[in-house]
């Protein structure tokens, strides 16, 4: 088992062997391949597995074959916490370093008017807590998820528990019904079932 097995490309596979991701962990064995795909995935998955590899791999695999138009934002990430916004962008941005796609930051804590002159720069992938990505799709002319294919719930039980329920049914309903939808959870309670129900469409359980 190794990543060569995986049907990434190139600029993917050397990006992981700088990274010294010799194996594919579990959840990355388990998702990469399906995700490929284009299939809606759940995962079981805690910090420390992988995940964020896991859907990040096969997210850029399918950007990098598929034409863009201009200013349109084609994947949107959401966590629970800048944190963890700024662990994924960072993990994003060293798998994608041999390729020409970008990411950004959407989340609170920063001015808003900085993140909108990042956002204008036509970044791929947003990486966004709920709140804040609320603002820029109601307030700003220049964002907005017509031409999204991959939206991504990660560490959906702790969205859910930080009450971000609301903003999380609003942005769903702003993205096109044809994308791929991955969700991510330590734990999968009741509440993350009904978002599931809510925002993905016959989606693969994985466990790891
Ligand atoms: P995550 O669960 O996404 O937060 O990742 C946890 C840690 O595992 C991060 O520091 C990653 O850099 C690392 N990691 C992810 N995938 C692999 C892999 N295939 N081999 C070795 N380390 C990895």
């Amino acid at each position: 088992d190794s990543f060569l097995q995986l049907n990434l490309s190139r600029p993917l596979l050397r990006a992981c062997e700088a990274l010294t991701f010799t194996k594919p962990t579990p959840i990355q064995a388990a998702c990469i391949p399906l995700a490929l795909t284009g299939r809606d995935i759940c995962g079981s998955a805690i910090t420390g597995s992988g995940k964020t590899a896991a859907f990040a791999l096969p997210t850029l695999e399918r950007l990098l074959y598929r034409p863009k138009r201009m200013n349109a934002i084609r994947v949107l990430i959401l966590t629970p916490t800048r944190e963890l916004a700024a662990q994924v962008l960072s993990m994003i941005e060293q798998l994608a370093r041999f390729t020409d796609i970008r990411g950004c930051l959407a989340v609170g804590g920063m001015p808003i008017k900085e993140q909108e002159a990042a956002l204008r720069t036509m970044p791929d992938i947003v990486v966004a807590t709920p709140g804040r990505m609320i603002d820029h799709l109601r307030n700003s002319m220049s964002v907005d998820l017509d031409d999204l294919s991959v939206l991504i719930l990660d560490e959906a039980d702790r969205l859910l528990e930080l009450g971000f329920s609301a903003e999380i049914q609003e942005i769903v309903r702003l993205c096109p019904k044809k994308r791929q939808t991955m969700l991510f959870s330590a734990t999968m309670t009741e509440e993350v079932n009904d978002l599931i129900k809510l925002s993905l469409s016959k989606p693969l359980r994985l466990s790891a």
